[in-house]
């Protein structure tokens, strides 16, 4: 398989390079250049296979000959070595629950394929030495730390805003130590970002380190995210008409990968990209014009993007036609209140927790519902609820007990080097 970049300024290149470098030397997004259709096999055995059979028959014709079949087999049951229960809520609804990996959110499938990766591309060949720099509200960073750690070849280095994040996620960010290093910014999560961008730009750093970026801009992190669906349709009751699917949406890789799946021929119904106050993608399916902002903060915080990469990439998907992306997406803005009345809703109806990334994409599903009242609904779950004690707290007047899974974590001591909001200070620190 070969990687076009969506501005056509640079050549097409193998996974393996995708992988390493992230983005197109022409600062464009990598994607595939044809779409792999699922073997009729597949799908028609798919309830019967394990989670990681499905991985490796998804995953293989994107890496091509980039990895070896019995290290990509391997690869590919280390990422998904944990449970994706199907769970209803309520009547319509069924939650596809992504919170059950070592950081209690999502992104945990993606970071940990990528790493991986990223470990065997630097043990074969001629890659040096990479350095993974990330900045993260908090979900991300976790994810790519943990998946990372201990990876040989590869070292991590993760920027965070001091004091935005919550105490699990932190302690997620700052105790593992080995080869990942936590700068603890004294400023917000987009000084963070833009630190990074800077990074990325300056050829005198990369003269002395490979930096390559994790989040979902990279191939490795992006596509395993398929997956998702299919096991979400594993466990779909098999007489049952095919899902809606609402996608809580921030940066769209999840909900780009998604679309994906369905285009290789997973039979899922109508898509619903579920956004909160941060709403460049529903206003652009409303009046045809993408206008990106500065991104406001919210509850469901891993969703505060304002200016979404993954967009292009569904775009793309689409062959830039908004009438035939209408069609197949609905797109609606779910507040701050509204989420918190979902989350109480379905706990006092349904006895189900949502969080608050969860909530928006419950909120977004049911009003569809009440339009379309056949549609069999499935949300991606995408967060643990205990990780954001604040919003739960409001809810239910109190806090609920941390799973095993990160308690382990409360007891390690925190190490982090503290930065200025200063681009000298963060290259001093790299070179
Ligand atoms: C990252 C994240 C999202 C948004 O996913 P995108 O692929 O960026 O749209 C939603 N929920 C949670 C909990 C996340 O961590």
């Amino acid at each position: 398989m070969k990687y076009y970049s969506l501005r056509h300024q640079s050549p097409p290149v193998d996974f393996r390079t995708a992988t390493v470098t992230g983005q197109a030397p022409d600062g464009g997004l990598y994607f595939p250049e044809a779409i792999p259709r699922f073997p009729g096999g597949l799908l028609r055995e798919l309830r019967s296979l394990s989670r990681s059979t499905v991985a490796l028959n998804v995953m293989r014709p994107y890496v091509g000959a980039a990895i070896a079949d019995s290290d990509l087999q391997r690869i590919c049951a280390e990422a998904v070595d944990f449970d994706f229960p199907l769970v209803s809520v309520g009547p319509e609804v069924s939650a596809l629950e992504l919170f059950h990996g070592p950081t209690l959110a999502f992104k945990d499938v993606g970071a940990r394929f990528m790493s991986r990766c990223l470990g065997y591309f630097a043990q074969h060949g001629d890659t040096p030495p990479v350095t993974v720099l990330v900045a993260t509200s908090g979900d991300t960073g976790g994810a790519v730390a943990s998946g990372f750690l201990g990876v040989p070849g590869v070292e991590v280095v993760i920027l965070y805003p001091s004091g935005k994040v919550s105490p699990v996620q932190e302690q997620q960010l700052t105790t593992l130590g080995q080869n990942i290093t936590a700068l603890e910014v004294s400023g917000t999560f987009d000084d963070c970002q833009a630190l990074v961008k800077r990074a990325f730009q300056d050829p005198e750093l990369a003269r002395r380190r490979f930096l390559t970026s994790a989040n979902s801009i990279n191939v490795a992190r992006w596509l395993p995210q398929q997956l998702y669906y299919c096991f979400a349709w594993q466990q779909w009751p098999a007489q049952a008409p095919a899902p809606v699917v609402s996608v809580p949406s921030g940066n769209f890789g999840n909900l780009c990968a998604g679309l994906l799946a369905q285009a290789s021929g997973l039979p899922l119904g109508h898509f619903i990209a579920a956004c909160n106050a941060n709403e460049p993608v529903p206003a652009y399916l409303r009046t045809g014009t993408f206008t990106p902002r500065a991104a406001i903060p919210t509850f469901s915080n891993a969703m505060d993007v304002g200016n979404p990469s993954n967009f292009a990439r569904i775009m793309e998907l689409f062959d830039n036609d908004l009438g035939r992306l209408r069609t197949a997406l609905s797109a609606d803005t779910v507040s701050d209140a509204d989420t918190v009345a979902a989350i109480r809703t379905a706990w006092e109806e349904h006895g189900y927790l949502l969080d608050p990334h969860g909530a928006v994409a419950y909120t977004a599903l049911r009003r569809y519902q009440a339009q379309h009242p056949a549609a069999p609904g499935l949300i991606l779950a995408t967060a643990h609820p205990v990780k954001f004690p604040n919003v739960i707290e409001l809810v239910l007047g109190r806090t609920i007990p941390l799973p095993a899974a990160v308690q382990h974590l409360q007891d390690r001591p925190k190490r982090s080097v503290p930065l200025a909001v200063d681009y000298e200070q963060l290259k001093a620190y790299l070179m």
